[in-house]
């Protein structure tokens, strides 16, 4: 196939995956315009054909089990998830959160096709992918979280909450990003002879380094959940928020953090806290 026609199908491919996912409410309009550019790019930059797929599909596989895992038990999320500045339907900010560093490793994979960078990118989904789940499973968990600072019992859903159910959950959303990047490895090497990606660490250590890097991404998460990320309080309710304008309507005040650290800058933050991990032990160990 051309170059041209390869990309026209890429477009086609994305554009389809987006209007589905504005249709089932899984990204706001700003969402989905974002979201076919990161999709575009991450099938146009990595060059070699089948590279760009593995790409496009990998992020497709955190974007779609992190929404399953966030409708998942909604009922009963719902008032936990009130103090949450975001909703479930995947926002422009939330987008860049999770696309910028993968557009940015794309980019830099088709400047130099690298097993490192491959790496790193599938580590940083696997981040993104654990914290989400370890966020909206861990809020289902039935006894109460500690704080990731003071060990402190908190509520549910406060930002740098960890609990059991929540780091099982951020194995789970790590290890699945892992098997379906060592799939999308495997499948066509049967097939060609070809493993190019994470070939000089074989995979069983290529998944164990992505699992990791994933898990203490998630929990980096929670550190700077706990620490540098704004937190708000309403005055009336006396209840802590990440919401700049409580649910009542009170313009709440900074109780702790940093005003231009949200929830998004965190989430970027701790994929790039994966991504330098799983890139520093690759470049050790292999
Ligand atoms: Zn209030």
């Amino acid at each position: 196939m051309n170059q041209l026609a390869q990309w026209l199908l890429s477009l086609i491919v994305v554009l389809v995956f987006a209007i589905f996912a504005f249709q089932l409410n899984l990204l706001t309009e700003s969402g989905t315009i974002a979201a076919v550019l990161v999709g575009a790019a991450l099938f146009i930059l990595p060059a070699d054909p089948y590279a760009g797929w593995a790409w496009f599909v990998l992020l497709s596989v955190f974007f779609l089990s992190s929404n399953a895992v966030t409708r998942f038990g909604k009922a009963r999320k719902e008032q936990v998830s009130q103090e949450f500045a975001k909703g479930g339907v995947r926002d422009l900010a939330q987008v860049i959160a999770n696309g910028a560093v993968p557009v940015l490793l794309a980019a830099l994979y088709h400047v130099s096709p690298n097993p490192l960078i491959f790496t790193t990118f599938v580590a940083v989904v696997a981040v993104a992918n654990a914290d989400t789940f370890a966020t909206e499973l861990g809020v289902l968990s039935k006894s109460k979280p500690v704080l990731i600072t003071t060990f402190k019992r908190v509520e549910n859903g406060v930002s740098g909450a960890v609990s059991g159910v929540g780091t099982l959950a951020a194995f789970a959303g790590s290890a699945l990003v892992a098997l379906a990047a060592v799939l999308l490895i495997s499948v066509p090497a049967l097939l060609t002879g070809k493993i190019e990606f994470a070939a000089p660490l074989g995979v069983p250590l290529f998944f164990t380094i992505v699992v990791f890097a994933g898990v203490l991404g998630s929990l980096a998460d929670s550190l700077f959940g706990a620490t540098i990320q704004a937190m708000y309080w309403c005055k009336r309710d006396k209840k802590e928020t990440e919401r700049k304008i409580h649910k009542c309507g009170q313009k709440t005040l900074l109780l702790r953090g940093v005003k231009w650290i949200d929830n998004d800058v965190v989430n970027l933050f701790s994929t790039i806290v994966g991504g330098v991990v799983a890139a520093g032990l690759f470049y050790f160990l292999a």
